[in-house]
């Protein structure tokens, strides 16, 4: 397989699918990168958010009771010289601990620490000097951090095993002239810090795994309870800026925020925290979710493209396609095909036309090739035809004489040779005859050579007539003639003679009426060396015949 497509389509859909791909990557990049860190930026605002929201209820809460307690040392001026147990004031600060439950206890001293009134009368006449409180409230508005509970602990939960924990908040009571004649001070349960927390941390921050902790200046948690040793929060929790750590005691990371809870009363300053976690997983699981949608997306949009490619790449590549099916056709010689392709574009329309037109042209001029090669072929065989006519001509020139139409001396000669080796070769002998005009110098030096020249057709035809179609006759010279008589036995073969000079004697002869022919006869033999010697012999008889005074027949063999 190539590693690269070859067909249009499919380079097409390719190129299409590779764009989508470089188009969605950077998107996808893009949102992955800085919407996902803007997506953890807001994460940590909102966990930073959460956090100044509860240091600051926190912290609005503390001044809250503060002047809660404050306003009610001013407004019930009994209380700095309260009697006591006096039931009026018990009764004003238990309406007071009952409008806000999460007060556990609420008391007046006078200026050496002992507990004049106090809600449920709890307390009341006993000696609350060495509480820390009571020393801090003399000097001014206190705020006393968590501890437990002493006194109140068998007072309020006799059976409770778990020990319970207060926040205090102490004033000063002061007489009408300002002297400062004992403490009134409260002490709130500390589930007021869940309380706090729950009223600020929504519901949905438990879905979302978010941990809300108050913790105290010394680093350890305060809220919500916590196994001893796993109390403290890391030591590299920075104040301010989120940040990511490991260092918690469940292990695993978490994106922390601590910000400082404003102090609600300065002079007594608490040193609290607000510390909010969330699982950093959890925190950019949004981003997470995120990134798998915009990448699904991306393959998704990019296999659609690919698809659309795919489909728009047929569509231009089919009637091309067809096309090409057509001009093959065209090219294996089919040329009654329409060069007709369904094309939708302009483009592909002028390429059919143009592709038409050439077709066109192509064939017209193919044929008017093959109309010129066959007239050309007409012309060669005709030229051809006359060409061997010509040659025939030729042959019969150059083997006739003109005058007699008789075969001439070079054919006598190739005769000669082809009944030599004929003979030979089947051992069938043939006869020799020589024939020659007597006394023809005489015709043409009285009648003229025209005269001479009729005496010699005159003779030729002559013999012509008295030989078989089988028998040789040829002018092998002047006046002289060759005949040729093959299986020929010699007795025959003077018969013929005599009949040839027969003949001759008494045809009537043109201008000099009469002539007439001496003749040689001899026979050819298998054991003669060459075709020439029966004619030699031949030749020597018609001496002969001359010399015995013509018009004559002689014969090697007559004797
Ligand atoms: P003989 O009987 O001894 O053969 O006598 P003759 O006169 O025939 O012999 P000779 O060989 O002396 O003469 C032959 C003559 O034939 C000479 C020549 O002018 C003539 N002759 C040869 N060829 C032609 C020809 O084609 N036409 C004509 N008109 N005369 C020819
Ligand atoms: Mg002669
Ligand atoms: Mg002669």
């Amino acid at each position: 397989m190539k590693w690269f497509p070859e067909t249009f389509r499919s380079r097409l859909a390719l190129a299409i699918g590779a764009m989508a791909v470089c188009v969605g990557l950077p998107f996808y990049l893009y949102i992955a990168q800085v919407y996902g860190q803007q997506l953890v930026r807001e994460r940590e605002q909102a966990l930073n958010e959460l956090a100044e929201s509860v240091a600051s209820v926190v912290s609005l809460n503390l001044e809250e009771r503060l002047r809660e307690i404050g306003l009610v040392a001013r407004l019930s001026p009994g209380l700095a010289s309260a009697q006591p147990g006096d039931t009026d004031l018990t009764a004003t600060l238990d309406k007071l601990q009952t409008a806000y439950p999460v007060y556990a206890w609420i008391g007046a001293t006078d200026a050496q620490g002992v507990v004049r009134v106090a809600t449920g009368g709890l307390l009341v006449g006993r000696s609350v000097a060495q509480r820390p409180w009571f020393g801090a409230g003399l000097r001014g508005n206190y705020l006393g951090d968590r501890h437990k509970a002493e006194l109140l602990q068998s007072l309020l939960a006799p059976q409770a095993l778990e020990p319970i924990y207060f926040i205090d908040v102490a004033v000063p009571l002061r007489s009408s002239d300002g002297q400062v004649t004992g403490v009134l001070a409260a002490h709130l349960y500390w589930r007021w810090a869940a309380n706090m927390v729950a009223s600020i941390v929504p519901s949905k921050s438990a879905r979302q795994q978010i941990d809300v902790f108050l913790v105290d200046k010394a680093g350890h948690i305060s809220y919500p309870d916590r196994v001893p040793g796993a109390d403290k929060v890391p030591a590299d929790l920075a104040l301010g800026a989120p940040q990511v750590l490991s260092s918690w005691a469940e292990g695993g990371r978490y994106l922390s925020v601590a910000l400082p809870v404003p102090e609600a009363w300065p002079a007594s300053p608490l040193g609290w925290q607000v510390v909010v976690r969330q699982p950093l997983d959890v925190a950019l699981s949004e981003l997470h979710a995120l990134q798998r949608v915009v990448l699904s997306a991306t393959l998704l949009a990019s296999l659609l493209f690919l698809v659309l490619a795919w489909w728009g790449a047929g569509v231009i590549s089919r009637p091309l396609e067809a096309l090409t099916r057509l001009a093959r056709r065209i090219e294996q010689g089919d040329e009654g095909v329409a060069l007709e392709a369904e094309a939708r574009s302009a483009e592909l329309r002028h390429l059919s036309a143009a592709l038409k037109g050439m077709a066109s042209t192509l064939i017209s001029r193919r044929q008017a090739l093959e109309r010129s090669n066959h007239e050309l072929e007409d012309k060669v065989a005709e030229r051809t035809a006359e060409l061997a006519r010509s040659n025939a001509a030729l042959e019969r020139l150059a083997r006739h004489d003109t005058l007699t139409g008789l075969p001439n001396r070079r054919a006598c000669d190739e005769r000669l040779v082809l009944e030599f080796e004929r003979m030979r070769r089947t051992g069938l002998a043939y006869a020799v005859l020589v024939l020659d005009i007597d006394h023809f110098k005489q015709v043409n030096d009285g009648h003229g050579h025209a005269a001479g020249d009729q005496v010699l057709r005159h003779v030729a035809d002559v013999l012509r007539q008295q030989l078989r179609s089988t028998d040789f006759l040829g002018r092998s010279g002047g006046e002289e003639f060759l005949a040729l008589l093959p299986q020929t036995q010699p007795d025959e073969a003077l018969r013929v003679a005599q009949k040839l000079r027969h003949a001759v004697d008494t045809a009537k002869a043109p201008v000099v009426a009469h002539v007439t022919v001496s003749v040689g006869v001899s026979a050819a033999a298998a054991e003669q060396p060459d075709a020439e010697m029966a004619v030699r012999v031949a030749d020597d008889q018609l001496y002969r015949a001359k010399q015995n005074g013509r018009n004559r027949v002689e014969s090697s063999f007559m004797r």
